[in-house]
Order: C-alpha cells, then structure tokens, then sequence
C-alpha cells in the first residue's frame, strides 16, 4: 500500500514587492504524481516518476504569474493507479493544514484516477470557499509537445482568479485541455487524446482561449458563514457490480456475498434497467435487507438513471435500490465511500444518497 509523507516546502516564487503582496493571490501547487512529472527509463522504455525540482525547472514561465506559488511535493510521488482512500485523506489533510495561508490550491495528480480522487475529495471538503484545482498532462513536462505546461498554468490562474478580493470558484474542479470541469461530475474518456476528460451531464464552469471565461451561473456559491469541514472517515467495504448480457446467477451472488459488504454501485444498462429474472431481483433484495446498500448508476457515458420509465427497472424501484440519478460511476463511489463513513442512518441514507450535496447529480424530481 502506498502511503504519502511529505517531502520538502519548495521555494516561493514572488514577483511583486511586500506592500503588493499582501493582496496578490497566495497558491499552493500540491505535486501527487502521474504522468506530468515523469521520464522515460532508458532500459524499460517505461515512464517513471521524477523529482518535483526538474518539474520546475520546466516551467519558467510559472514567474511570471500575478501570485505566489508555494509547492509541496510527496515523499514518492506515484502513478495514480496507485492511488486509495489513505491517499485521498492525506491529500485532504495537506489542503486543510495550509486552508488559512492560501487562497487556492492546485493538484498535480496522474490522469488516470484524477476523477476518483478530486469527486472524494469534493465530498469530504464540506463548506468549501476557496478553489481547488485537480490537474496532470497526457505527455511529460518534458516532451516537447507536451500538454503539461498549458495545463498546469491555466490551473493556477484559475485558482488564483478574484473578483472584489473574493476566488471565483469556491469548489473542486478538475482542468485539462482548455476546460474547467465541477471535478465530481468528470470521468476520463481518453488514453490517447489530450482532451482526456469529460463531463458528460454537466457543462464545463469555463474555458481557455484567448481569455480565461468563468460560467458564473454554473459554479457553486461558497458557504462561507458555515466553517470549512473536511470529513475524513471513508469506508471502502464497496463493491462496482457492472450487469453485462449473460451475468450468471453464480457470478453475482458471489459479489453480493462478499463478507462485510456494505454498498454496491450497480451499473445497469441504459436508463437504470437491468434483467427481470427472478434469481437476480431476489439477490439484491436479500442484500438491501442484509443491510447494504445498492446504487442504480447507468453504464452510458451520459444521461441518467430513470427508475421505472422501462418494466425492466420496475423491480429495481420496488427492492429499495437507490436511484444515481445521472452520477458518474466515479463519483458515485466516492459519495458511498463518504457516506458510510458518515454512518447515515439506514432509513434516511437513500435520500440523502439521492440528494446533491456537491453539486455531483441533478436534482429529481
Ligand atoms: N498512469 C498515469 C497516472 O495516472 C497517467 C497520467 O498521469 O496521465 O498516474
């Protein structure tokens, strides 16, 4: 199991006298891992991770920002795939340790899990009022063609964008190839492409081109006069159940008996639908009345769940499944995880499972 320590405080890069400093943007550049910072192995021909030094060393330009950039960087800096609930709450803890000193935060994180691990932390950030920026590259910062370097500037200029002395965005975001994503509402699309991202039922919250533009009607408000939260207990007893034409009653009772079992994300089929067979509707029902909690999130890249518009999620409604709604799988998962965590009362846990709590679902109807 990989667990972070911190490596080393990073210099501060400053450009602007001290009177003028107390006003410009203060941001912490949180470095996790993943492609941005890796080189290539000359024996392997495998990318591996390098030091956050020569990272820096890429980016002149970072001097050139109206802010201060003060970085941290992990003890062993991983590929995401690496990545876990200990990670998540470490990361957490790095941001609320340093909440008061800086006016925003940026995330270097490997692409790959970056919609895991920015959705757990949108949930266990409750009260946010500062931005928090998830961001990584296709290519090293090294290649000369590499995304890395619009990716991670644009990142720290949205962190460090104010209107009136107040951060524009107060949430979770995840930015990649000229978008600005609610990170929660993201899944990865793409190995090849440098649009690796996508937020399939919600629109991005801005765009890069000439100028940076913000979709203020679409970004959440900051809920300063409650205090700032971080909510670190995650129970990782879950399970994903992804439903395909042939799933055999073995195969599924084996996931559902798993011991001490608490949640499962179901991935169904189109708009929440999934076979009618009697052995399959009795498994998950024996599950709920166990005690354990089944989420309906459908396997289309966009859209929603509708429980009961087919016959075929009929039976799922009437078992007492929880409805995702048009929740990614992502964070889907990470929303289970926080909740158990939060003991939720059995009772109450389906609606407050079918309620927006950061912005991660549309609401129902
Ligand atoms: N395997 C890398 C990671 O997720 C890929 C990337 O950074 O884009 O850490």
């Amino acid at each position: 199991m990989y667990l972070f320590s911190v490596n080393l405080h990073h210099k501060l890069f400053q450009n602007s006298a001290s009177d003028k400093m107390a006003k410009i943007p203060h941001i912490l550049l949180i470095y996790t891992g993943g492609t941005i910072g890796m080189v290539k192995d000359y024996k392997t021909g495998a990318l591996k991770i390098f030091n956050f030094d020569k990272l820096l060393k890429h980016i002149p330009e970072l001097n050139q920002l109206n802010c201060t950039i003060q970085s941290i960087s992990l003890d062993e800096p991983i590929d995401s795939s690496n990545m876990n609930p200990d990670n998540w709450v470490f990361i957490a803890e790095i941001i609320e340790k340093n909440y008061e000193q800086f006016d925003g935060f940026v995330v270097l994180h490997g692409s790959d899990t970056m919609s895991y691990t920015a959705s757990a932390i949108s949930f266990m950030f409750e009260n946010l009022s500062k931005p928090v920026i998830f961001t990584g590259s296709q290519l090293p910062i090294g290649d000369l063609r590499t995304d890395a370097k619009e990716n991670l500037i644009t990142s720290i200029e949205v962190a460090a964008a104010q209107e009136n002395d107040q951060p524009i965005i107060s949430e979770v975001c995840l930015y990649f190839e000229y978008k600005l994503y609610r990170a929660n509402r993201t899944t990865k699309i793409n190995a090849e492409h440098f649009e690796a991202f996508t937020s399939p039922n919600y629109p991005p919250l801005g765009e890069s081109g000439v100028h940076l533009k913000f979709h203020k009607q679409l970004i959440l408000k900051p809920k300063k006069a409650k205090p700032f939260t971080v909510r670190k207990r995650l129970d990782n007893n879950i399970v994903i159940l992804k439903i395909f034409p042939g799933i055999t009653e073995r195969v599924v009772a084996s996931i559902l008996g798993i011991e001490g079992l608490k949640g499962v994300i179901l991935e169904t089929f189109g708009s929440g639908n999934a076979p009618t067979e009697k052995w399959f509707i009795d498994l998950l029902k024996e599950t709920i009345d166990k005690g354990a909690h089944i989420i309906n999130v459908t396997q289309c890249i966009a859209g929603s769940v509708i429980m009961g518009q087919y016959e075929t999620s009929i039976e799922l409604k009437k078992v007492g499944i929880i409805n995702g709604g048009d929740i990614t799988t992502e964070s889907a998962l990470a929303k289970l995880m926080y909740l158990l965590g939060e003991n939720i009362p059995k009772n109450t846990f389906k609606s407050i499972f079918e309620t927006q709590l950061r912005g991660e679902i549309s609401e129902q109807e």
